[in-house]
């Protein structure tokens, strides 16, 4: 998915991780386990430092099968991922309709669509379909910019309408995960349309 791709920030994420490279399997699992206690209870931007560092070292656990070994209790609240079996800490994409809810831990897709509780299935839906469109229009080939008076306009614009979607996202949406899951995360931003998290107010 498109929203997943390596970008110029997530190559210096990665130099980052290697600073973290020396931690042990232990103190790696505790950290982690204490940390989805800390961002338990809330929603968070996918921007937020605490996510960044979290996701970081997510995946670093990931990658050595940290949660597989059982090295560190976690938290009550929640779940176990279908994908990788670490706690469900999900992501909430503009691809919910396709990739479902993604995993903090292993990047797939830890929630399909279908399975979301049904309270949440329409308004999702329904959100999703109002975005994609708007989206779109990052997209249009050339002789679908020509149609219209000025497509730098129509561009801003629908920078715009996405950042009051995504705000929407975190104000309507959100509440209605946090009934089902103990965090939820969403994606703050909209690189096709150069919408930036500081862009999106709450
Ligand atoms: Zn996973």
């Amino acid at each position: 998915m498109g929203s997943m791709s390596e970008s110029p920030l997530d190559r210096v994420w990665k130099e980052y991780g290697r600073e973290f490279a020396s931690l042990d399997d232990l103190t790696l699992a505790r950290w982690m386990a204490q940390s989805l206690g800390q961002l338990q209870g809330r929603v968070w931007r996918m921007s937020h430092p605490l996510i960044g560092l979290y996701r970081l070292l997510g995946q670093m656990g990931h990658d050595r099968g940290v949660w597989l070994k059982r090295l560190a209790a976690m938290p009550a609240q929640y779940s176990e991922a279908a994908c990788c079996r670490a706690p469900l800490l999900p992501l909430f994409t503009r691809d919910i309709l396709e990739s479902g809810l993604i995993c903090q831990h292993c990047g797939e897709t830890a929630v399909a669509f279908e399975d979301l509780p049904d309270e949440v299935k329409s308004s999702a839906k329904a959100w999703a379909e109002e975005y994609a469109p708007i989206h779109e229009v990052a997209h249009w080939e050339e002789s679908q910019r020509k149609r219209c008076a000025n497509y730098d306009d129509e561009f801003e614009q629908a920078a715009r309408g996405i950042e009051r979607l995504l705000a929407r996202a975190s104000k309507e949406l959100m509440p209605l995960f946090m009934e089902s899951y103990p965090t939820m995360v969403w994606e703050d931003h909209d690189e096709c349309l150069e919408v930036r998290p500081e862009d999106i107010e709450l």
